[in-house]
């Protein structure tokens, strides 16, 4: 049973106040579960984890996390540029991207931030950039082949076959990079792979820490580099259906740990700081698109109409992800309604949910769509002219914060040249 942080009550009074559709944050989940990463990894006294900025690029979101001592983890110009503007300086930063345009190199250097190389290529691309090679730097490995600790059905779409993703540096480029990086000025290395997203496993991390550790003893062996951080990246996943166990992050983070004392500390490697930039597992449980049912139509299936759409969550529509549901007021109601649960897009793949048993909806009831904080809002778009919802947070003492507005025609027509 999956049970939503707001109540109906709380919820009639939050869209008295903002129309519906909107992204609703709960600050208090997002904290305890912060500290609870943090508790896991308290016995490595580098450890920091970098927020992946793509699943919720709010500055709000940002700022609590900062406060729980984490930094945050950019792909693009804009996600440096928000992490600058929220006060994260240097270190704090984690530059993870690919195919990267130059400039963004330029805003990361500048920024301070830790530089996490996708390519072999990007070495000199990144001499060329900016004029030298910054003395802390980190490569991606991709050790190919496939990888299925884990796996969930939507994750391999996402990821999972590292011997298909176009991410990272072969084995062989990463002894080669460190060689060549280091003989270019570099002092300080790191590693970095994500090989599975959205894992239900709490052996995903420590597989994946034993797979680096051993390839930070090999690289050190092999190039004489100094490996300061090993990075774990993201993909520690969330339970979005009822039924699938929720990952133990004390169990992970101990896991984790064991692997370090195995491996690291007979190599002389004990001072290695280890880096997570989880996105999912920080925000998606404490996130819910909250929106009402406006239509009902019989045809040759139930179809419930609501006010958000695939523009304000793309997930079931991109990966058939799914999305629990809950009808407020009706949670204790039979689910002896079979329903298709629809947005308005001219696409039929604008479904939340097919098929899915639930209590009698009528017009007007409010559906809270469970798990959306992350990769959420984030991959919104404006297809059929549809608006970006309103992000609404939900803070630790019950009061409610509007932390970005929602889109109006004159945003969706602001860049256009008539
Ligand atoms: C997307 C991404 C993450 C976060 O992934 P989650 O599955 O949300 O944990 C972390 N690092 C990089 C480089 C990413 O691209």
């Amino acid at each position: 049973m999956k049970t939503p942080f707001v109540t109906l009550e709380q919820l009639q009074a939050i869209t008295a106040q903002y129309p519906t559709p909107f992204h609703l944050y709960d600050e208090k989940g997002i904290r305890e579960n912060a500290r609870r990463l943090r508790a896991a990894f308290a016995w490595n006294p580098g450890f920091k984890e970098y927020f992946a900025v793509k699943a919720t690029p709010n500055p709000a979101i940002l700022k609590i996390l900062r406060e729980e001592g984490c930094g945050t983890d950019c792909s693009s110009l804009t996600e440096l540029m928000m992490s600058d503007r929220c006060g994260f300086q240097g270190s704090e930063i984690m530059f993870s991207s690919n195919d990267t345009p130059a400039e963004e190199f330029v805003l990361a250097d500048r920024l301070g931030a830790t530089i996490n190389l996708d390519d072999f290529t990007h070495i000199d691309f990144l001499q060329e950039t900016i004029g030298h090679i910054p003395q802390k730097i980190s490569c991606r490995y991709n050790p190919g082949g496939t990888f299925s600790i884990g796996a969930s059905k939507e994750g391999f779409q996402v990821m999972d076959n590292p011997g298909e993703a176009k991410y990272g540096f072969t084995r062989a480029q990463l002894t080669e990079g460190f060689r060549k990086l280091k003989a270019m000025g570099a002092k300080c290395f790191g590693i970095h792979a994500f090989l599975a997203s959205n894992t239900l496993s709490n052996e995903y991390y420590p597989t994946l820490a034993g797979i680096l550790f051993q390839t930070a003893v090999e690289l050190k062996e092999e190039t004489g580099c100094e490996i300061t951080f090993i990075n774990l990246s993201g993909g520690v996943g969330v339970p979005y259906k009822p039924d699938q166990p929720a990952n133990d992050i004390a169990a992970i983070g101990e896991g984790v740990r064991r692997k370090f004392e195995e491996i690291l500390v007979p190599a002389g490697m004990g001072n290695v700081a280890i880096f997570t930039e989880l996105g999912r597992f920080m925000l998606a449980p404490y996130g819910c698109l909250v929106t009402r049912a406006t239509h009902e139509k019989h045809t040759y299936k139930e179809y419930i109409g609501v006010d958000a759409c695939a523009a304000n969550l793309m997930r079931p529509a991109m990966y058939g992800a799914y999305h629990h549901i809950t009808v407020m007021g009706k949670e204790n109601a039979p689910c002896d309604h079979k329903y298709d649960v629809t947005g308005s897009l001219c696409e039929n793949n604008d479904k939340f949910a097919i098929d899915r048993m639930l209590p009698k909806i009528d017009k007007g009831d409010l559906l809270v769509i469970h798990d959306t904080g992350a990769h959420g809002f984030s991959m919104g778009y404006n297809y059929n002219g549809r608006l970006r919802s309103a992000e609404v947070l939900l803070q630790s003492d019950g009061s409610t914060r509007l932390i970005r507005r929602a889109e109006t025609p004159d945003d969706y027509f602001a860049t256009l040249i008539w």
